[in-house]
């Protein structure tokens, strides 16, 4: 009996040294990359540092949007909120996220002058930045627009009126964003490939692009997959922009097979399920 009271008492000391010894450091979760595709170009990415980023919000009338997403509380905190350009399936909810979250929009300079104009948000929430600047809007976390091969117009539904009205949107743009522990992640935005994609691989070295393959209005899988291989080169890519929209009508299983045995990692995201970086 008394030997297994001495034994208890020594696990119990081994317990208590090993929890002191140990440090306090962040759980793996909290530790690492965490992105949530919702469908279209948006993305809820979750920052080492526990940050988060969403990129082109259209998210309530986006049928790949999981429902719980359509929630704006769902985010809990937003640092960094990027739109690529001025057409709706990216900027949709972006107004609402910046209000409710009290957090700048960032978008082409040009864009968020259109919406300073119209009163969408008020200036503080709008500032200007455009392509070549990296800017630093929380710290640790580095953002650089880059060029897109695209266009960009802002539809305005005018209250007086009750009539759409169509503005300037300013030039389309990608970001690379870089994260506390220096990965990179290159958000394309909507773009045909264009040669200065061999620039930004070998600038910014991205860990992760993010492309798109609906094709009709972007690269199609085949010339994504060309452009991420011959281009881009980064360690591993997620298609999107497909299967929202009837007229982008490419698959990631069509991007998958033209990527071949190509070495960089293909994830084929799930609307709504956390991918782990
Ligand atoms: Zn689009």
């Amino acid at each position: 009996m008394r030997c297994l009271i001495r034994a208890a008492l020594a696990a119990i000391c081994i317990a208590l040294v090993t929890a002191c010894a140990a440090p306090s450091a962040p759980s793996t979760s909290a530790a690492r990359v965490e992105l949530v595709w919702l469908g279209q170009s948006a993305f809820k990415i979750t920052t080492p540092g526990g940050k988060v980023i969403v990129t082109d919000p259209w998210l309530r009338t986006n049928p790949l949007t999981p429902p719980a997403f359509k929630q704006f509380d769902v985010f809990g905190r937003i640092d960094v909120l990027l739109v690529s350009h001025g057409h709706f399936d990216h900027i949709a909810d972006a107004p609402a996220l910046a209000q409710q979250y009290n957090v700048p929009l960032r978008a082409p300079g040009d864009l968020n002058q259109t919406l300073t104009t119209l009163g969408v948000l008020p200036a503080n929430l709008l500032p200007r930045m455009n392509k070549g600047g990296t800017v630093e809007p929380v710290p640790g976390i580095k953002v650089t627009a880059v060029r897109a091969e695209h266009s960009s117009i802002y539809v305005f539904r005018n209250p007086a009126s009750n009539k759409d009205e169509t503005h300037p949107g300013g030039e389309p743009v990608g970001w690379v964003v870089e994260l506390e522990n220096g990965f990179r992640i290159y958000h394309a935005g909507d773009t045909a490939a264009f040669g200065d994609m061999r620039l930004i691989g070998e600038r910014f070295k991205p860990d992760l692009a993010l492309v798109p393959i609906g094709g009709n209005f972007t690269m199609d899988p085949a010339e994504a997959a060309w452009a991420v291989k011959e281009l881009l080169r980064p360690k591993a890519v997620i298609p999107m922009h497909y299967g929202a929209n009837p007229l982008a009508r490419g698959t990631a299983k069509e991007f998958v097979d033209a990527m071949g045995a190509s070495a960089i990692k293909v994830v084929v995201a799930v609307p709504g399920e956390p991918i782990p970086f």
